[in-house]
């Protein structure tokens, strides 16, 4: 046989895809983690970016824009998205921050009337 000139170790990376609402977000892990990945990706997914599960999947579900946090006149959760200045769809802990809590430029209107 040949003599070889590498030493024939061999490394394997494992990596698990997030979805996020811009774009998808790909991490190194561990074979332990991407077990547990493969078993619950959105909750490993939500843990990620510091989320709930439910936070995470309405994130996603309104492609990162965050809603008003005011009611309407018949009670129900206004459905109107935030209007940001970085262009409106936000990273994980921006719509955190924001979502259901700061209101739409109408009911910040309502505010002060
Ligand atoms: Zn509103």
């Amino acid at each position: 046989m040949t003599k070889q000139i590498n030493d024939g170790k061999v490394y394997v990376d494992i990596t698990v895809s997030m979805r996020t609402p811009l774009r998808s977000e790909v991490v190194d892990v561990t074979h332990e983690q991407a077990l547990r990945w493969k078993a619950d990706p959105d909750l490993c997914a939500a843990r990620y970016f510091k989320m709930t599960v439910d936070e995470y999947r309405e994130w996603i579900e309104r492609n990162g824009y965050a809603c008003c946090g005011a009611l309407t006149k018949d009670g129900r959760p206004c459905r109107a998205a935030l209007r940001h200045p970085h262009g409106g769809q936000l990273d994980a802990g921006e719509w955190k921050r924001l979502h259901r809590i700061e209101t739409c430029n109408a009911h910040k209107r309502d505010k002060r009337t």
